[in-house]
């Protein structure tokens, strides 16, 4: 949020970091200064893009992410940070897991298998 100088990138009351595109000029440096890589470039809008944690699920219906529902092996977790390392942990039991490829947004865990 700091690198961005239009304040197009700001946390909502969920902790989640989000990208107003009318505000977003295309500069990129916000891309440089994100540790995890969660930024996108969209070449033919010439904005900056990002995960929004599927807030019409999330927020709206109880839901989980699209993304976590879709994935056929189970390889993504979302929640609470606990509730996830928990379950990763319990996971790790009874399958050879590695913890490398977890990504942390703000409050929230999503780990992608390696
Ligand atoms: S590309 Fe957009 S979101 Fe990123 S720093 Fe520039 S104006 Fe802000
Ligand atoms: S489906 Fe997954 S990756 Fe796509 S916006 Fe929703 S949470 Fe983010």
């Amino acid at each position: 949020m700091d690198a961005c100088p239009s304040e197009a990138i700001s946390k909502n009351e969920n902790g989640i970091v989000l990208v107003e595109e009318k505000l977003c000029t295309g500069c990129k440096l916000c891309l440089t200064a994100c540790p995890i890589s969660a930024l996108q470039f969209n070449i033919e809008k010439s904005i900056v893009e990002k995960c929004t944690l599927c807030p019409h699920l999330v927020s709206d219906k109880g839901l989980e992410p699209a993304c976590v529902v879709a994935c056929p092996t189970g390889a993504l977790y979302f929640g609470e940070t606990n509730n996830v390392i928990n379950r990763i942990r319990e996971r790790r039991i009874k399958s050879v897991f590695s913890l490398r490829g977890a990504v942390v947004y703000g409050g929230l865990v999503e780990y992608h298998q390696k």
